[in-house]
């Protein structure tokens, strides 16, 4: 296998591998944390317990009540305890952010990009707990959590050392003796929520870059999957950020979002998560106008060309179908095929996904872990009965997996739906699971038709040799991530990621530089010095 090759087929976060495991601590998490932060973390094996990050404190819900996360693998094993918060432990969140605003945004950006930069050195050295940690909870294999935890530590590497460019644009004026230039201001206080499915690269692609330019954070992480987040602000504390600056609420996500709308002190709002959180989310934000970004579902299209090498096809639509679970918004769900070669791309494909080994995430061999949750085991199984029913024929897998280990997991076979009609549901609806479609067309428009024929529009990928065929299709394809010959997953953290029409409210981008227009406001300058 060609090195170029395997790279494209790499899950979304592939761990580098000049990144090894080896010298890092086995699980003390928190060894060397300051004194609040130890108690979080218990013996291996052992529940973790969390609590909220407020005002650089780690406190417990107002109620007492807390809840509990539990293996997808296993699910007799408790994983971690949380709060159980609602609206009043947001309130306190967005005082102390309100808080700590003033001083942390008087710092200069290359000041601020310290802490990034070292509270990435802080994950780096805790790379594999973590990665074990993110594994048990949400339940990808390993190497995909390895993968997600080494892009955390990128992000924060990244805006850490761009934090010396930050800035604005000087502009020639019309008139000599005048200067005219624009300057980046923060916003002040902002509210992050996020999903459970990439539990730490999306609370560091939107914390690091929001921090950066100045922002004070409130973050709600996915009740399914809160971990990470809290151990980000663990680290973040433990880089000496200033308290009140990134606070962390654990708990119940419609209270929050009540809060995030109705508080004056709120000035902002990037979502991640479903469409229809964050269309309501959306509606509530409106009557105060609050700057916000919602990034949210996908239907996102493999388009394999009769004139494409069938072997590449297959591997990148396994990649991209039942890698991390086919639980990735930019997961290839729909495969639309030129008639001409499906009989022989099925064949690849087929091949492909009967090699898959489905099991518990932390185990040698294992390439496909659970559902997340039984909610989300019991959806893919019900979108493989309405396909069936709408006429599609089941060409693998389609059931649970419940004998002997995977009794107490939330495991289903990786699923290949044939004869999906364009219009069904399982071709228009987000699955969020592994379960795919094929799709047969008779021509490129077709294909092209069939592609944008939804109401989503993340990633697209599409399989060819044809340069003008690629070309056309990158023209055309409505699609915020637009792939040739690679998997329909996986981002580059410096370049602008979002999507169009139902996917995202397409305000703004995340990532990268692009990141700076959401979370800075821009302001120009008129100086006079002529007299
Ligand atoms: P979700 O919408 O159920 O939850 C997302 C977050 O919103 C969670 O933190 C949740 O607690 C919170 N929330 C729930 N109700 C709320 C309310 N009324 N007000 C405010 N917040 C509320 O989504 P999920 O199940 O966690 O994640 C899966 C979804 O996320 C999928 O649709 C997937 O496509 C999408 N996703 C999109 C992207 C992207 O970048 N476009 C990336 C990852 C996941």
């Amino acid at each position: 296998m060609k090195a170029g090759r395997a790279l494209r087929c790499a899950p979304p976060f592939a761990d580098a591998p000049r990144h090894g495991a080896r010298g890092e601590p086995s699980l003390s998490l928190h060894a060397g944390g300051p004194p609040s932060a130890k108690a979080l973390s218990q013996a291996p094996g052992m529940p973790n317990t969390y609590k909220n990050f407020i005002g650089g404190d780690w406190v417990g819900a107002a109620s007492g009540q807390t809840f509990q996360t539990t293996n997808p693998a296993d699910s007799t094993e408790v994983v971690a305890v949380y709060p159980r918060s609602g609206r009043s432990e947001a309130q306190q969140g967005f005082a102390a952010a309100g808080q700590a605003f003033p001083g942390w945004s008087a710092m200069t950006p290359v000041a601020r990009g310290r802490f990034l930069s070292h509270a990435s050195q802080i994950l780096a050295g805790r790379k594999a707990a973590l990665a074990q940690l993110l594994t048990r909870e949400e339940g990808k294999t390993l190497a995909e959590a390895t993968g997600e935890v080494q892009r955390a530590i990128d992000i924060l590497r990244f805006y850490g050392g761009i934090s010396y460019t930050l800035g604005g644009q000087t502009l020639p004026h019309d008139l000599p003796g005048n200067l005219l230039y624009t300057r980046r201001d923060p916003l002040g206080v902002v509210a992050l929520i996020t999903p459970w499915n990439f539990p730490v690269a999306i609370p560091t692609w939107k914390a690091a870059p929001a921090l950066l330019c100045g922002n004070a954070v409130v973050i709600k992480p996915a009740s399914a999957s809160p971990a990470l987040t809290c151990e980000l602000a663990l680290a973040l504390a433990e880089s000496g950020l200033p308290k009140g600056v990134f606070n962390v609420i654990v708990g119940d996500g419609a209270a929050f979002g009540e809060e995030v709308v109705s508080n004056p002190d709120v000035a902002a709002v990037s979502f991640t998560g479903s469409r229809p959180v964050g269309t309501s989310l959306y509606r509530g934000l409106a009557h105060r106008m609050v700057r916000n970004q919602m990034e949210m579902g996908g239907k996102n299209p493999t388009i394999i060309l009769a004139d494409a090498d069938l072997d590449l096809a297959a591997r990148l639509v396994v990649a991209a179908g039942f890698g991390l679970t086919g639980q990735a918004c930019t997961a290839t769900s729909r495969v639309i095929v030129e008639r001409s070669v499906l009989a022989q791309f099925t064949d690849k494909l087929l091949a492909r996904t009967h090699a898959i080994v489905v099991g518990n995430g932390l185990k040698d061999g294992v390439t496909m872990g659970p559902a997340v949750n039984p909610s989300q085991l019991d959806t893919n199984l019900e979108y493989i009965r309405v396909a069936l029913s709408e006429g599609a024929t089941l060409l693998s897998g389609g059931h649970r997996l419940s004998d002997g280990d995977f009794a107490r997991g939330w495991f289903l076979e990786p699923t290949v739906l044939g004869d999906v009609a364009p219009g069904s549901r399982l071709a228009c609806e987000e699955v969020f699971g592994p379960v795919i479609g094929l799709i047969p067309v008779d021509t490129f428009d077709e294909a092209i038709s069939v592609a944008n024929g939804v109401e989503f529009g993340l990633s697209a990928s599409l399989v060819t040799r044809d340069f003008a065929k690629a070309m056309r299709y990158v023209d055309r394809i409505q699609a915020g991530v637009v792939k040739v010959n690679q998997i329909s997953t996986g981002l580059a953290l410096q370049a602008p990621f979002g999507g169009m029409k139902a996917s995202s409210t397409d305000s703004f981008r995340e990532q990268g530089v692009a990141a700076f227009d959401f979370y800075t406001r821009s302001r120009t300058v008129y100086l006079d010095y002529s007299a």
